[in-house]
C-alpha cells in the first residue's frame, strides 16, 4: 500500500509541541524547544507527563445526521431476515427517512451534537457529515442547514457533504429524482453548506450512468465528488471512481481487483470502513488486497443508524488491525493524514507539522499500540482541536459543556 504524502510514522521520544493561535508553530525534543520558546504570562503550558500524543484522528465518511436508531432491525438481521425483506416492510432506509422528516431542526442537531461529543472523547479533531436521510430537494437542503447550525455553534471542522443520492424512493419518478439531486448540488455549491457530493453506486441502488450524470453536474457546481462504491456486488463504483478522478470511493468490500486497480492509477483514495463489515457480520476488505492494488487508503466510521453506529475513530484503527490486518502504522495514517486527505484538509490537519492546526489526540499510555491492544477502551487523556482543550484529563471540558441546543 501507499502511504500517501507520509511515508513513515515518525517518533519523538520526549517531545514537545508550542501553538499559537491555534496552530503549530514549533515542535521537537522538549529541551531543544524549550530552549528555542519564551512562554509568555498567558502562555499555558500542558504536561502530558510521557503519554503519546498523535496528531487528532479525522473522520472522512458519516452519516452522523439522523434522527433514530435501528435497533430492531439489527435484531431482525440477527434472527436471519435480509436487508431486503426488511426494506420491503418498511424499514432500513425508508424508516430513517420517515424519521428525519419526522424530526425538527433542533432536535436533529442536538442528536448530531451528542454523538459529535462521543466522537471527540474518541480522538476525532474533524469530521465529515453527509445529509442523506431527507431525500427530496427541500429536506436534502434542510439537513445541510442543520449541519451547518452545528458546524457554526461548536466552530469544529465539519466539512458537509450533499448525498442526496442515497437511495431512490419507491414512489418517485427516477428522472425526477435526479433532476432535485442537480438542483441540490447546485444550490448547495451556491450557498456553501456542502463541499463535496455521493452518490450510492450500487446494483439497486444508482447505475454508473447515473452516478456519472450526477457527480459530473456536482463537479460543475464545484462540489469534489465521491462514491459508495461495491459494498455489496461489484457495481462498477470502483471503476467510475477511477474514470470521473473522484476523491474518493468508499466501502469497496466487493471491488474486482482491476476496479482497485484503476482507482490506484487515478489517484483515487480507498476510504476502508470495518466498522460496516463487522456490524453486518461481513468478510472486510483485506488490506492485503489494497497493498497489492497499490492504493492510497483511508479510515472512517460510517456512522449510521443502520449498519455502523460507531462514532469511535479509535476503534475503527483497532479494527482496521484485527479484521482488515492493516498494521498499526498504515491504520494511524489510514485514520489521520489521508483522512484529512478526504475531506480536503491535507494541508491543516492529519499530521504534527509547523503550520498545520495543534488537533492533537493524547493517549492514556505511553505506546500507541494500545489503541488496538484495547479496542474500546477509553483511551482519550486529552483532546485537542486547533488549540482548544476539548478533552482533558479524560473528561470533557467547560467549553463542550456549552455546545448545547437551547
Ligand atoms: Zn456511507
Amino acid at each position: 500500500m501507499a502511504l500517501g504524502p507520509e511515508l513513515a510514522l515518525s517518533e519523538i521520544a520526549d517531545g514537545a509541541i508550542v501553538a499559537h493561535r491555534g496552530k503549530i508553530v514549533d515542535l521537537g525534543p522538549t529541551a531543544e524547544v524549550l530552549e528555542r520558546t519564551t512562554p509568555g504570562p498567558d502562555t499555558r503550558m500542558i504536561d502530558a507527563q510521557g503519554r503519546a500524543v498523535l496528531p487528532g484522528l479525522v473522520d472522512p465518511h458519516t452519516h452522523m445526521l439522523y434522527a433514530l436508531d435501528r435497533m430492531d432491525e439489527m435484531e431482525l438481521r440477527h434472527q436471519g431476515r435480509g436487508y431486503l425483506e426488511i426494506l420491503a416492510a418498511g424499514g432500513g432506509i425508508l424508516k430513517s427517512m420517515r424519521d428525519f422528516r419526522a424530526t425538527d431542526d433542533d432536535t436533529l442537531a442536538a442528536r448530531l451534537l451528542e454523538r459529535l461529543k462521543e466522537a471527540v472523547a474518541s480522538g476525532t479533531v474533524a469530521l465529515e457529515v453527509k445529509s442523506g436521510y431527507g431525500l427530496s430537494l427541500k429536506e436534502e437542503m434542510r439537513a445541510l442547514g442543520v449541519i451547518e447550525k452545528v458546524r457554526k455553534l461548536t466552530a469544529f471542522p465539519i466539512v458537509p457533504t450533499l448525498m442526496a443520492a442515497h437511495a431512490l424512493l419507491p414512489d418517485v419518478e427516477r428522472e425526477a429524482y435526479l433532476k432535485e439531486c442537480d438542483q441540490a448540488a447546485t444550490r448547495a455549491a451556491k450557498a456553501g453548506l456542502a463541499k463535496a457530493a455521493d452518490v450510492f453506486v450500487e446494483e439497486g441502488v444508482f447505475t454508473p450512468e447515473e452516478g456519472r450524470r450526477l457527480l459530473t453536474h456536482a463537479r460543475q457546481a464545484g462540489l469534489r465528488v465521491r462514491l459508495h462504491a461495491d459494498e455489496l456486488a461489484p457495481s462498477g463504483g470502483a471503476e467510475l471512481a477511477a474514470e470521473l478522478g473522484a476523491v474518493s470511493a468508499d466501502h469497496l468490500t466487493a471491488a474486482t481487483d482491476e476496479g482497485l486497480a484503476e482507482m490506484a492509477r487515478a489517484g483515487v483514495t480507498a476510504v476502508v470502513l470495518p466498522g460496516t463489515s463487522f456490524f453486518l457480520h461481513r468478510a472486510p476488505l483485506a488490506a492485503e488486497r489494497v497493498r497489492q492494488a497499490g492504493l492510497i487508503a483511508a479510515l472512517a466510521t460510517d456512522c449510521n443508524p443502520g449498519s455502523s453506529p460507531f462514532r469511535s475513530m479509535a476503534m475503527m484503527v483497532a479494527l482496521a488491525f484485527h479484521q482488515n490486518r492493516f498494521t498499526v502504522a498504515e491504520a494511524l495514517t489510514m485514520a489521520t493524514i489521508n483522512a484529512a486527505h478526504v475531506i480536503g484538509e491535507a494541508l491543516s490537519l492529519g499530521s504534527l507539522t509547523v503550520g498545520k492546526r495543534c488537533s492533537l489526540f493524547v493517549l492514556s499510555g505511553e505506546d500507541v499500540r494500545d489503541l488496538v491492544y484495547r479496542p474500546g477502551a477509553p483511551l482519550a487523556w486529552a483532546v485537542v482541536e486547533s488549540g482548544r482543550v476539548l478533552i482533558g484529563q479524560g473528561r470533557p471540558t467547560e467549553e463542550v459543556a456549552t455546545w448545547t441546543i437551547s
